[in-house]
């Protein structure tokens, strides 16, 4: 599986925005956005403006940061997004959303969406009973998501347990800390998605 192996903190350098792909560190002033706000490289500190082109690039390639998605796969999803009924950007939005490893990121089971990718692989997670180890697969309403009982008194869990305050649960996710587990209640609205992102520039960037 192809992933993203260089050093995360320049992705959103680059983007000047945190996109929180680091987990405790993204919440410290020892995150690289606060201490050097500017793009990496050379020619990061001149002023740099973007063609209308340039703008929609970057809005599509920070969509695919926060989730860790690479172009291929990022195409897939817009496409299927095009393909159903309503706003295409929302719809985008919904399906990134829904992919299990942002889930147990979104449920507080990960300190960032790396890690819950990286868990999910692993196989410490069930869906409805039923042994899930693939990152992308898209959960739905009434799913419940759960901690594999095996993999409860793992360190790893007892850190993320005793680390969580860094993003809040959301409304459209359910969370018994207790048992390790969650439900998804419903797809989120728009405005329940805290992405620092204007989807409609990256739809616009895919009808070209
Ligand atoms: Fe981004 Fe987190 Fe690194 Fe800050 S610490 S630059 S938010 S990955």
């Amino acid at each position: 599986m192809a992933r993203y192996r260089d050093a995360v903190c320049r992705l959103c350098r680059r983007e000047r925005n945190k996109l929180y792909l680091k987990g405790d560190r993204c919440y410290t002033d020892k995150c690289s956005v606060t201490r050097k706000g500017y793009p990496p490289g050379e020619h990061g500190q001149s002023r740099q403006k973007f063609s209308e082109y340039g703008q929609q690039l970057r809005e599509k390639q920070k969509a695919k940061r926060i989730y860790g998605i690479l172009e291929r796969q990022f195409r897939r999803y817009f496409k299927e997004a095009d393909r159903r009924r309503g706003v295409t950007g929302e719809i985008l939005l919904q399906l990134l959303e829904s992919r299990i490893d942002n889930v147990v990121y979104r449920m507080g089971f990960a300190r960032s969406r790396a890690e819950a990718r990286q868990l999910v692989n692993h196989g410490h997670f069930r869906v409805n009973d039923r042994r899930v180890d693939i990152p992308s697969y898209l959960t739905r309403p009434g799913e419940i998501i759960a901690v594999r009982e095996k993999s409860r008194s793992l360190p790893i869990f007892k850190e993320i347990r005793e680390g969580a305050g860094g993003q809040g649960v959301v409304d459209w996710l359910e969370v018994d800390p207790e048992r390790m587990q969650g439900r998804v209640i419903r797809l989120p609205q728009r405005e329940e998605i805290d992405v620092p992102l204007e989807e409609h520039l990256i739809v616009e960037l895919y009808s070209r």
